[in-house]
């Protein structure tokens, strides 16, 4: 296991950022941290980083103690920080070679030059950091993240800002640099946690509210599922809504139903059944997903 968050509760005064969180990131795993401002994300990425300490619960990070063995527990770590603070008077390359002193890393020429090889960088690399474009500031955020080669990145909000094409650039880089590493990254953007990663942990208020594969966020989905089914003929409207799981049908004209059922259940076989035993066919049959929006307002509404 990568990251594994155990019981995590942190206080700012009387207000709890983070109330008894949990959670585990494989080795390997793009994991998307997703919550509203103020969820704490940011916090519990401080955490993990060892920047603050939790008031209760611990955190291991590639098998060290945040408390315990803070030292290794940075070595494996790579942190892009919320709002990625860069000394923007500095040089790409001094900045980059400063960071690499940071770890003592050998060889900082090489290394330096290969983190803007890797980044994108090449063709800025004599800039200040003042003078870079949002995105490729990003950039350098990720080199400077990557240098040690970490097994673990953090990444606080890592595209908030940027335009719809840097936008694009920067998760192609995420997920090209994140192919042998661990990646927890958070954002307020749903679209960015389907775009980019295996798992999701959705935060509200200091608590997870889900944690799963990407693909399977639709059983968090409160509400019923429904199936848009077309037929070539009227069927009997009366027989449908007694087929097994049915609870509601709405006649969407043209021959084109929209059927509700209970909590998951999947009525699609029923339906051909019905069909070939009635001798209609189906024309279209479609599951109604819930985004991740729709799940993310469901679980988060009123709490
Ligand atoms: P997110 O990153 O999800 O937007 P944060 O972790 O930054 O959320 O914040 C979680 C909550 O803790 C917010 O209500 C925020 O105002 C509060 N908070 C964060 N940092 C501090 C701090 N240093 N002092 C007091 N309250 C804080
Ligand atoms: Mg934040």
């Amino acid at each position: 296991m990568s990251i594994q968050v155990s019981n995590i509760t942190k206080l700012y005064g009387a207000q709890k950022a983070l109330d008894n969180v949990s959670f585990n990131a494989e080795k390997g795993q793009i994991v998307g941290f997703l919550g509203p401002n103020g969820a704490g994300k940011s916090t519990m990425m401080k955490i993990i980083t060892c920047y603050i300490s939790p008031d209760q619960g611990s955190v291991k990070v590639c098998g060290f103690d945040t408390f315990e063995n803070s030292l290794d527990v940075r070595r494996k770590i790579g942190y892009l920080p919320e709002n990625n603070p860069l000394y923007l008077e500095m040089y790409i390359k001094e900045y980059l070679d400063f960071i690499c002193g940071i770890y003592k890393i050998k060889n900082k020429k090489n290394r330096v030059a290969e983190m803007i090889e890797r980044t994108g960088l090449g063709l800025e690399q004599a800039k200040k950091i003042g003078a870079l474009s949002k995105g490729y500031r990003q950039r350098v955020g990720l080199a400077q993240a990557m240098i040690h080669d970490p097994e673990v990145l953090i990444l606080d909000e890592p595209t908030s800002g940027l335009d719809p094409n840097q936008l694009v650039d920067i998760r192609q880089l995420i997920k090209e640099l994140g192919r042998e590493k661990t990646v927890m990254l958070s954002t307020h953007i749903m679209q960015e946690v389907e775009a980019m990663c295996d798992k999701v942990i959705i935060i509200n208020k200091g608590k997870i509210v889900a944690d799963d594969k990407v693909d399977s966020l639709n059983q968090y989905r409160v509400g019923n599922a429904a199936i848009v089914v077309e037929f070539d003929k009227t069927p009997n409207t009366a027989e449908l809504k007694k087929l097994p799981g049915v609870t509601k049908l709405e006649e969407l004209g043209n021959n084109k139903y929209r059927i509700s059922s209970k909590g998951n259940a999947d009525v699609r076989s029923e339906l051909f059944k019905y069909a070939v035993d009635k001798q209609l066919t189906v024309l279209t049959l479609n599951k109604e997903e819930a985004s991740i929006e729709d799940v993310f307002r469901q679980l988060t509404k009123g709490k």
